[in-house]
């Protein structure tokens, strides 16, 4: 059997990992890099993953899609100020979900997670020479269950079955725990590219307690950046007076300068950014350029209010544990953005003591999740690990009034199942809708619907006399189930979800086909370039051999001559593959003869000594 793998799906940034000889180690991707940039690009009717899309996305900004993770089992309510300020078209989908447009087709969210997940395990699978299918998925421990439902039908979507969804910082801590004897208390500080954990865990002879955990899914290094794209254009307009963040060529790359220059003043006190030619003057047609010098103090201060929100998860996870800061022993610093010196100063402030950094930040999620996938799988090195982890919102249900009655508090441990009883406010009430909600606020109204549905033929009884149970059920992903029974006559509703934002059935089934198919479009586009470069290559050798070999027959080498110009119009006019495989085969087989009449001439034919395997990624290399 294949080996099941961790993948911490980032933001920004993801990570796979499996367990080799008792020891989490991350595998690298096919461009040989540890991570690969969560970013798809779609070029027609190809996609592009990772390092080659991130590449082209100033040409292309419209259809180069990043950070989607802000956008997964959200509402589109939820997320119109992101949407605004994104480069591509982000828009409300069916019943209130959020949909990318792009060349004129909708995607969602889940489907763009599915590409980038697809990658990943396709480079995994090719370098430890397995099929990998068996996965675990990385969320951030504060996303809701729409959130992890929908991260979990992107695994399903790239074809994967997905043992479980864990949260973030509790993988980091997996990676960190894995090799420490005694007991420890430690906080996991959790910034990544878009969203921020807190997670206050146990670790102790095998046990990874989760205590408690808080956070901000609206957080993370990409609102540092958005700050300096905010401030470089506010200082264009005002010399220029022309808005760049209206352009969506010049706002991509406001954006990724930005995150450049944040990412250098982490290390230095001052840097330049230029980007010469971002627009033309409207009226006299001049190239205009920007350059501006940012200095550590002056982004300090752009990202100052975002900086003391981190403050308050840590108060509420330390609250909520009924620990204070003195009791953490360690701090443990997870996520790309906490490499930032201010912020490794507010959590040296808030917490009185230096922060760990014995982890990598941007690998220990990838490790925890190989850690847990081994756990799960049976991995025999791992011995008797037990995680226990928390939901992180408390769930209930709406009553009378709009009001909030909470059956599962945040930071119950999961799995977890819970009934309460509910009854009726008028006579002979025929039903009732039940809505599920998530969060911490006491009216309904202020908090995430997950769903409603109706339980339907109540017998007829007076108010206050039906019993109705209604359970909720989280499984060991975090995700919830929920069913309602009226007792006297046993009815029991199936759950119709109304107004929900993750995917029905159908459309993950559809969208698995679609997937499917898109992979094998891609492959056969591969092949079919592969075949062209092959064919391109060796008629190049073959026009080079036929200058060298002054030695051969004429008709010899009239006949490589006359190949290799068939040659290069089957590579110009895109020729089909039987057509190109089959001057490939001539062309090899005149080439050696011509050889063997001229053995001076040199090498033997490329394309003969090469599998297809070894001409792959070369083919594949974006120019830069
Ligand atoms: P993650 O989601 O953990 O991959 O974190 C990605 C975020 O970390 C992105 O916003 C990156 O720009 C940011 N990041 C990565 N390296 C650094 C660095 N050296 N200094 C500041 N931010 C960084």
């Amino acid at each position: 059997m294949a080996k099941a793998v961790g993948i911490d799906l980032g933001t920004t940034n993801s990570v796979i990992a499996v367990m080799e000889g008792g020891k989490p180690e991350v595998i690298v991707n096919a461009e040989g890099a540890r991570t690969t940039p969560s970013v798809v690009a779609y070029k027609g009717d190809e996609r592009l993953v990772g390092q080659i899309a991130k590449r082209q996305a100033a040409l292309n900004p419209a259809a180069t899609l990043f950070e989607v993770k802000r956008f997964i089992g959200r509402r589109w309510e939820e997320v119109k100020e992101e949407a605004a300020r994104s480069p591509f078209k982000v828009k409300e989908g069916p019943g209130g979900s959020v949909r990318i447009e792009v060349n004129g087709k909708d995607v969602a969210p889940e489907q763009v997670s599915a590409e980038v997940l697809r990658k990943m395990v396709a480079d995994a699978s090719a370098k430890i020479g397995q099929n990998i299918k068996d996965v675990v998925i990385t969320v951030p421990a504060y996303f809701d269950n729409s959130q992890r439902e929908a991260t979990r039908q992107a695994g399903e979507i790239a074809g994967l079955n997905v043992l479980r969804v864990i949260n973030e910082p509790t993988a980091a801590a997996l990676a960190y725990g894995i090799d420490k004897k005694g007991n420890e208390t430690v906080l996991v500080f959790d910034l990544g590219g878009g969203t921020f954990d807190v997670t206050i865990l146990e670790l102790g002879d095998g046990v990874f307690e989760v205590k408690s955990t808080s956070g901000d899914t609206h957080l993370g290094g990409a609102d540092f950046d958005h700050r300096i794209v905010d401030w470089l254009a506010g200082e264009f307009k005002q010399e220029h007076n022309f808005d760049l963040k209206k352009d969506p060529q010049a706002l991509q790359r406001l954006i990724e300068s930005a995150e450049k220059a944040k990412i250098e003043l982490s290390a230095a006190s001052e840097t330049t950014i230029s980007l010469p030619f971002i627009t033309f003057d409207p009226e006299t047609r001049t190239p205009l350029h920007l350059e501006r010098k940012l200095t550590r103090a002056k982004f300090e201060e752009l990202v100052s209010d975002l900086l003391r929100r981190v403050r308050e998860p840590v108060t509420q996870a330390l609250r909520d544990a009924k620990l204070s800061a003195s009791d953490i022993d360690e701090v443990i610093l997870v996520g790309g953005s906490t490499r930032v010196p201010a912020v490794k100063r507010i959590v040296r402030e808030i917490m009185g003591k230096e922060p760990n950094e014995s982890v990598n930040p941007d690998e220990a999620v990838a490790l925890g999740a190989a850690v847990q996938a081994g756990i799960i799988s049976g991995d025999a090195a791992l011995g008797d690990i037990v995680l226990v982890d928390v939901t992180p919102l408390t769930l209930g249900v709406e009553v009378k009034g709009g009001m909030v009655a909470p059956l599962i508090p945040r930071n119950t441990t999961v799995p977890a199942k819970k009934t309460e009883v509910f009854t009726t406010a008028e006579n002979n009430q025929p039903g009732v809708e039940i809505n599920v909600l998530q969060g911490e606020r006491p009216m309904a109204a202020d908090n995430k619907s997950l769903g409603k549905f109706k339980l339907e033929g109540i017998p007829p009884m007076r108010a206050g006399q039906p019993q109705i149970e209604v359970t909720f059920d989280i499984d060991a992903n975090g995700i919830l189930h929920v069913t309602a029974r009226e007792k006297s006559s046993g009815k029991e509703s199936s759950i119709r979800i109304e107004n929900t934002t993750t995917l029905d059935k159908n459309e993950v089934e559809r969208m698995v086909r679609e997937a499917e198919a898109n992979a094998e479009a891609d492959r056969s586009r591969r092949e079919h370039v592969e075949k062209k470069n092959t064919l391109d290559s060796l008629r190049l050798q073959a026009q080079q051999q036929v200058e060298e070999a002054s030695s051969a027959p004429q008709d010899l080498k009239d006949k490589v001559s006359k190949l290799a110009d068939e040659a290069k119009q089957a590579v110009e006019s895109d020729a089909d593959n039987a057509r190109l495989q089959s001057l490939t085969t001539d062309l090899e087989a005149a080439l050696r003869e011509l050889m063997q009449a001229a053995p001076q001439g040199g090498s033997q034919p490329q394309a003969e000594a090469k599998k297809d395997d070894d001409v792959v990624d070369a083919d594949f290399k974006p120019a830069d």
